[in-house]
This record gives C-alpha cells, sequence and structure tokens, in this order.
C-alpha cells in the first residue's frame, strides 16, 4: 500500500493546519480551499471512505463536520456545503475517508451539479432496485 497523506497528516509527519482533534477524529484546514476555511474532517483510523468506515465512527465524523458547519456560518459564511467523494468518478484523489466543509458566501467559483431527467418509468425501477438493494 503506498503510504497515506492523510494518515502522515495526523502523525504529525506532514504539517497541516489544524482546527479540531478529539480520540477518534480530526480536522484540518484543505491545502486548496474552495473558500478559506475549507476544512476536511476525517477519522484518525485509516478508511478509504464511507463503505469501509463503521456506521458509529462516520457518525462522529460528520457530528465534528456539523460542529465546524456551525462555526464556520458564525463567523460570517452564507451557507456551508458538506461533501464526500467515495471513488474516483466521484472525485476522490485521497484515499482515507474524509468530509468536506465548505464556506459559501455567494460569489465564488464553486458550482454544483446539473440534474437530468429521468425516462418513462425509470425513476420507479431505479428506487425499487435501490430498495431491494438496501
Ligand atoms: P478529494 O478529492 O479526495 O475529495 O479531496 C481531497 C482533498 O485533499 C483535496 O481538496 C485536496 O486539496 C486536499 N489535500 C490533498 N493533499 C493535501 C495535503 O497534503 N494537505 C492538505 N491540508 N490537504 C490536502
Ligand atoms: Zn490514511
Amino acid at each position: 500500500m503506498p503510504p497515506c497523506i492523510f494518515c502522515k497528516i495526523i502523525k504529525g509527519d506532514i504539517p497541516c493546519t489544524k482546527v479540531y482533534e478529539d480520540k477518534e477524529v480530526f480536522a484540518f484546514l484543505d491545502i486548496k480551499p474552495v473558500n478559506p476555511g475549507h476544512t476536511l474532517v476525517i477519522p484518525k483510523k485509516h478508511y478509504v471512505n464511507i463503505h469501509d468506515t463503521p456506521d458509529e465512527l462516520i457518525g462522529k465524523v460528520a457530528i465534528v463536520a456539523k460542529k465546524i458547519a456551525d462555526a464556520i456560518l458564525k463567523l460570517g459564511a452564507k451557507g456551508v456545503n458538506i461533501a464526500m467523494n467515495n471513488g474516483v468518478v466521484a472525485g476522490q484523489s485521497v484515499f482515507h475517508a474524509h468530509m468536506h466543509v465548505m464556506p459559501r458566501y455567494g460569489k465564488d467559483s464553486f458550482s454544483l451539479w446539473v440534474g437530468k431527467e429521468y425516462d418513462g418509468n425509470e425513476r420507479e425501477k431505479v428506487a425499487e432496485k435501490i430498495r431491494t438493494s438496501l
């Protein structure tokens, strides 16, 4: 396995700008922020993404993401995006599970997805497949 950048950050082998730490969760500023304050919240233990992270732990990561989002809002952001990229095609580039907390001010280059239309009864078919796969 190639060395994991975020594991190195937690160990202190690579410097970071820390904003939060507890027994299981760590948060630090993204090196290339969408806006200043863009924070990455990660489990201290290495997991690849949401799929292999235990439910209880991903819950703790999400709670910390919410705390940081609340703090960012208090500091003057107009909104906050919280996102997690899982898998290469979803845009994941660092394979240590992480949630992005991104302050928004209304004028930046960050844009969200553009929705498509469903064909015929595709929507109901897809929903049924998801329900049976749960
Ligand atoms: P992903 O594309 O996997 O969802 O997000 C990975 C994020 O990690 C990117 O936004 C990228 O800027 C950030 N990142 C990559 N390497 C480092 C690093 O060494 N330090 C910090 N602070 N952030 C990093
Ligand atoms: Zn790691």
